[in-house]
């Protein structure tokens, strides 16, 4: 999977609006570690059940330290989140995507996204 920084302009694939990146981590890279808000982690599994674009192959964490790792975490619990994107709308109409891993870089790794992606997520799962 190809890095990008956190809150950079996405483009990895051809779209109308314009969208940040959130999430698209490497080893190569460091990333902003720390405790995740309360429910965080719950409203991104949620969201990662609704991933979209599916098309690019199955991803595997570079963070874990052994491919078997990797591959037992392309899932969690019922859910396969080794493809996929999942899309965030801020109150305000940022439109934040990021990988549907996400959330096990914050489960397991410790990644902290930044704190207006946050706000955005556990927005959108009590506005359900
Ligand atoms: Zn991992």
């Amino acid at each position: 999977m190809t890095y990008f920084a956190d809150l950079s302009s996405y483009s990895y694939l051809e779209v109308n609006e314009a969208m940040l990146n959130v999430g698209w981590l490497d080893r190569e890279h460091e990333y902003t570690t720390g405790p995740a808000p309360a429910g965080l982690v719950d409203a991104l599994a949620d969201l990662a059940t609704g991933a979209v674009s599916v098309c690019r192959g199955t991803h595997f964490c570079n963070l874990c330290p052994d491919f078997q790792t990797a591959r037992e975490n392309t899932s969690r619990g019922e859910t396969f989140i080794g493809s996929g994107e999942v899309r965030v709308t801020s109150a305000r109409g940022t439109i934040y995507t990021s990988p549907a891993m996400i959330v096990h870089y914050v489960e397991t790794h410790g990644y902290l996204p930044p704190e207006e992606y946050c706000e955005a997520v556990l927005a959108q799962l009590a506005g359900e």
